[in-house]
């Protein structure tokens, strides 16, 4: 326990004086927690892609997001690692209940997003679980007050939002919009600014900086993205990897 707290500590005061270097070429070199950095390792992630070493690092700070890059450029991990490493910071516990939620356009993209943090989460102590229906609702509602951190589809993270009672969400850390671009082409916006609300409710002030990060990733920007940025991120930082040259 209380070499926890001094680890997390060291790790804090790292996140908080850290310069980026002019390049990162190893994980690393990034001020990530060991449980982290031993996971990446352990699945053969050495070298952060280019979005990677771009969006980690704003990440870390706690800084909304909008990145954009292209499909195979790693997109994933670019928020995994920072949700893992802002829940271990705030020493998130088994009591603390939901931490983070990943909203992905389908069920197979939600699933390998799954995959990915078992493997890389592996020496963290949360608990994740998948919300992407074909399942009974109710068996999903048994397991849902048990989750840190829930990698969902919009409908049926919405079916939760509006029925299972006791899910509470006002305490979420972290909330992904990955795939935004598919997002909207699957006609989720509505679906997606009723959970933006769900999240949102309580006493917040439209303009004050809110309690919880949002990170929206997206394979292009359209108009249809500009307006669910607006309408989920706080003074995001843009970073687009699509740019030529
Ligand atoms: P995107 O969401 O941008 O389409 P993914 O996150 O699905 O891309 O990653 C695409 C592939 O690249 C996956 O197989 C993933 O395991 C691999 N990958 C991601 N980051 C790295 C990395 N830093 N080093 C090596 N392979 C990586
Ligand atoms: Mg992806």
């Amino acid at each position: 326990r209380l070499r926890i707290d001094e680890e997390l500590k060291e790790l804090q005061a790292k996140v908080d004086s850290w310069v980026p270097p002019a390049e990162i070429t190893v994980f690393n070199e990034l001020p990530l927690s060991a449980r982290t950095l031993k996971g990446l390792k352990s699945s053969h992630f050495l070298n952060p892609t280019p979005i990677q070493q771009l969006a980690i690092p704003p990440a870390l700070r706690g800084q909304d997001l909008l990145g954009s890059a292209k499909t195979g450029s790693g997109k994933t991990l670019a928020f995994l690692i920072p949700m893992l490493e802002r829940l271990y910071l705030d020493k998130w516990g088994p009591m603390d209940g939901l931490g983070a939620v990943v909203i992905s356009p389908t069920r197979e993209l939600a699933v390998q997003t799954f995959n990915q943090l078992r493997d890389i989460g592996k020496y963290h102590n949360f608990s994740a679980g998948l919300v992407i229906g074909g399942k009974p609702l109710k068996e999903e509602q048994e397991r849902l007050g048990r989750m840190n951190i829930l990698i969902a589809t919009p409908g049926r993270l919405l079916q939760h939002l509006d029925s299972t009672v006791g899910f509470e969400s006002s305490g979420v850390k972290v909330l992904v919009l990955d795939e935004a671009d598919r997002l909207l082409d699957l006609g989720f916006l509505p679906a997606l600014r009723a959970i933006i609300g769900h999240f949102s409710s309580g006493t917040q002030l439209s303009n004050t900086k809110p309690n919880r990060q949002t990170l929206l990733f997206s394979a292009t920007q359209t108009k249809d993205l500009a307006s669910l940025a607006k309408l989920s991120l706080y003074q995001p930082e843009y970073i687009n990897c699509n740019k030529a040259g």
